[in-house]
């Protein structure tokens, strides 16, 4: 069943994105006994999941090809279903989105794709199937009226890509790390490198085995030698205190500082992790530094981060004056029928599974 142009078709949960977070919801709403609307009778409660790409895997189907199982940052399984084994030397977008699919299917999750959804906005009062107050899911295979929305986009598809004067001066390539393959493609080339996060050195460290490369970040790193527990779990709490008043989710890593990994030590033996400030102007030949030299370059490879997908979100007008929403334990604190899994201290996939339950959990209690 798809929701038609002849007006919205109601279901109690939209689930948004089939990534990590949005399968995890799904699950747990499938787990206590929310059925799929495609397969519901007239007494069920039900949900549907609706997700903008052409095949299951969310964003690990776009993540570079060198980023193999043995360099992902530690993988959280889906609830209830381990990750086969697998090569470590495999390239996560094609063991992961496998992965995915396979789950869908063991679970029955009945993911509706391709479906982009462009906006989520309040549906008024009048009651549909006796329920009052619906959230109006627009998408480009109709409208869904819902009772609860769960917003799982994730952040694949806002690259951040910050301003530098002169940017459009440059005569080499610029490209943000969403749009990265591999180190080959840059041989012979001069590539600067922009951020200071785990993307910024795993992508040193690649691109450096290869060519020249010239490191920029705006904050000296802090290096640890690993993480304690007491540290991760300080970090998530400031994190989610920064949710809870609306700030918009700050990564993990700005707040523990960066681990001495080993795509970290290797490109420190080549003498590649020397870090510079960051550049004032970019020229054509290269970037202009603070104390007036120029470093040329041929390349510009942007690793300063992602932003949360939620431009849909607009019309409910929940955007706080700091650019973020208000948030805690994944419940909109503005919008209570709106769930933001994936976002702030959950944007992990062991944080991305927790939200989903939580989310299940507390629409179950609403909803008996
Ligand atoms: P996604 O996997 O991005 O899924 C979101 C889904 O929503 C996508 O399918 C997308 O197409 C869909 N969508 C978006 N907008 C819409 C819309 N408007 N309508 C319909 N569908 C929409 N975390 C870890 O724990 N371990 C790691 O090793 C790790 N490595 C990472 C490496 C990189 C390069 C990056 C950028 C992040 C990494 N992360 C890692 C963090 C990672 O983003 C999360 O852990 C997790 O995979 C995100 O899951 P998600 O479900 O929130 O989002």
């Amino acid at each position: 069943m798809t929701a038609t142009t002849a007006g919205p078709q109601p279901v109690d949960v939209v689930v948004i994105g089939a990534g990590q977070a949005g399968l995890s919801a799904a699950y747990h709403l499938a787990h206590r006994g929310v059925v799929p609307v495609a397969r519901a009778t007239a007494a069920d409660r039900t949900f549907v999941v609706l997700d903008g790409e052409d095949a299951a895997g969310g964003a690990w189907r776009h993540r570079w090809q060198s980023l193999r199982m043995a360099t992902v940052n530690g993988i959280f399984e889906l609830p209830g279903y381990p990750v086969p084994p697998a090569d470590p030397e495999a390239s996560s977008s094609v063991v992961l989105p496998a992965y995915f699919s396979a789950y869908e299917q063991r679970h029955r999750l009945d993911v509706h794709r391709p479906v982009r959804v462009h906006a989520v906005r309040r549906g008024g009062d009048e009651p549909i199937d006796g329920a009052a107050a619906r959230l109006i899911v627009e998408t480009d295979a109709g409208a869904w009226s819902a009772r609860y929305v769960i917003n799982a986009t994730g952040t694949w598809t806002k690259p951040y890509w910050p301003m530098y004067p002169g940017q459009e001066t440059f005569l080499g390539e610029q490209l943000h790390v969403q749009s990265y393959t591999s180190a080959e493609a840059f041989a012979g080339r001069r590539v600067v490198i922009v951020g200071s996060g785990v993307s910024a050195t795993q992508l040193l460290d690649e691109i450096s085995a290869v060519t020249d490369t010239f490191w920029v970040t705006r904050r000296e790193p802090i290096w640890e030698d690993g993480l304690s527990r007491e540290k991760v779990v300080a970090a998530l709490a400031d994190v989610e205190e920064r949710t809870r008043q609306g700030y918009p989710g700050s990564s993990i890593v700005r707040v523990t500082g960066m681990v001495r990994s080993q795509w970290v030590e290797r490109a420190a033996a080549r003498g590649a992790l020397v870090r510079h400030p960051m550049f004032t102007r970019i020229e054509p030949d290269g970037v202009r530094m603070p104390d007036g030299t120029l470093e040329p370059a041929d390349v510009i490879l942007w690793a300063t981060g992602f932003r949360p997908a939620v431009s849909h979100l607009a019309p409910l007008g929940l955007r706080t004056p700091h650019g973020g929403f208000r948030v805690a334990n994944s419940r909109s604190l503005d919008e209570p029928r709106l769930f933001l899994i994936g976002y702030g201290a959950s944007q992990s996939t062991i944080g991305a599974n927790r939200a989903g339950r939580d989310a299940a959990i507390a629409i179950m209690a609403d909803i008996g």
